[in-house]
């Protein structure tokens, strides 16, 4: 399936790296004859074949902090999830506000020879808010947006400009929405749960004041702005209604915001801590709804690893985020059986549509280098992060019994996983 093309039982050649012929089954005609020469016939019969997924908000952790996280190790979490390219955050240590930090992790991301890495630079020098990049040396050097994640960039100013020069280059500034002030001190969010805990509270409002503030001033700039990790129905409001006036901005959610709330920090503690936190049902249920009338332009992971010693610190000390690039698949298909989202949508908001937000090619068509990813949407799937190629194991999900899952990850006509099913 490619939500711009095809729908249907097809048969796809790949011959050197790419996409050498797709048609319906059977594969008919010349390209018939390569099943004669010896070529490996996969059949993903009841599977669906899509264009590579693509996770656009990922932390590798490198350089800097290798303990939770390295590029290789990142790089397998990807491609055992199912997907095929990933965009890393810049804040490593060294952060990535230098063309040389950028020079590295792809270096990394070629040794080690599994997904696409895409590294989104630093808005600002050191993730300080001071200085501005220089985001043409950092785009001439791979980085494909920019962003002080993690961190909010808190001058309307510096983000006025930011969203200029990105924009002159054609590349998208992500948003990490947050008002310090508001947030300050907050753990988790600010409500019942956070009462009966003992802990201090962030507010909606502590992201929906930023967005709102990036709106506009996406709006004066005309330059593209992207939304990172939506959490909150008011942030969702916003957006749509940013959107109807043809403003130039999309956003993301991630799979813990359409399927967990507060309540779940009662039983998972530190596994269940985010920045921006988890909220509550009618938040959720804005967030279904913003993917399903395409407020909600992608499903990215904010994949955070994290160690074990880290996390086990007391809950307001341990460090935000949990890991996601092996459990996005299985916990945002939920969406497709419960009726939210049909097959379609769901490729579209981890494959087709990240593509386009990060300006790269990704589509099932003749020609194009063979990115791939096959699901089987009906696979039962026991979520166990024992299993996991990430080297943290910070997730809420363990022991959730799912449907359905990869079973094949394909980067450039190589098979960078198969599931033992297929
Ligand atoms: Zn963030």
């Amino acid at each position: 399936m490619d939500p711009d093309r095809h729908d249907g039982v097809m048969d796809i050649l790949i011959r050197k790296g790419q996409i050498a012929a797709i048609h319906p089954h059977p594969l008919a005609g010349e390209s018939s004859a390569d099943y004669a020469n010896g070529k490996e016939v996969v059949d993903c019969s009841g599977c669906v074949v899509s264009p590579g997924f693509i996770d656009i908000h990922v932390h590798f952790r490198e350089p800097g902090f290798e303990h939770k996280e390295t590029i290789l190790s990142g790089c397998r979490a990807a491609a055992y999830g199912g997907f095929t390219a990933v965009c890393t955050m810049p804040n490593t240590l060294p952060v990535n506000d230098d063309p040389a930090v950028t020079e590295f992790i792809l270096k990394k991301a070629k040794q080690a020879n599994l997904v696409h890495v895409y590294p989104v630079a630093a808005v600002s020098r050191g993730l300080a808010g001071k200085e501005m990049c220089e985001f043409k040396t950092l785009q001439d050097a791979g980085a494909v947006a920019v962003t002080d994640d993690g961190m909010p960039v808190v001058g309307s100013r510096m983000m006025r400009k930011a969203l200029e020069k990105a924009g002159e280059l054609n590349m998208p500034v992500m948003s990490h929405s947050e008002d310090l002030e508001l947030a300050a001190g907050g753990s988790m969010n600010e409500g019942r749960v956070a009462v009966e805990l003992g802990q201090r509270g962030i507010p909606n409002a502590a992201e929906s004041i930023m967005v709102m503030r990036d709106i506009a001033l996406c709006e004066l700039t005309g330059a593209p702005l992207h939304i990172a990790h939506v959490s909150t129905r008011e942030s969702v409001r916003a957006i749509r209604e940013a959107k109807r006036r043809g403003i130039n901005v999309t956003a993301e959610t991630a799979p813990h915001y359409f399927s967990l709330t507060e309540d779940v920090v009662r039983e998972c503690g530190a596994n269940a801590k985010m920045n921006p936190p988890l909220r509550l049902a009618e938040d959720r249920d804005a967030i279904i709804q913003g993917l399903q009338d395409n407020t909600l332009d992608a499903i990215a992971t904010d994949h955070a690893p994290h160690s074990e010693s880290e996390k086990s610190e007391a809950f307001e000390k341990t460090p935000n985020g949990i890991i996601g690039l092996e459990t996005a698949i299985p916990i945002s298909l939920r969406l497709v059986h419960q009726g939210c989202l049909s097959m379609m949508d769901l490729i579209r908001k981890m494959s087709t549509q990240p593509a386009k937000i990060i300006n790269i090619k990704n589509e099932l068509k003749v020609g194009r280098p063979a990115d791939i990813t096959v699901i089987d949407p009906d696979l039962p799937h026991v979520i166990d992060a024992g299993n996991f190629q990430s080297k943290s194991r910070n997730t809420p999900f363990q022991g959730w019994k799912t449907n359905g899952k990869a079973v094949m990850t394909i980067v450039g006509g190589r098979v960078v996983y198969r599931n033992k099913t297929l």
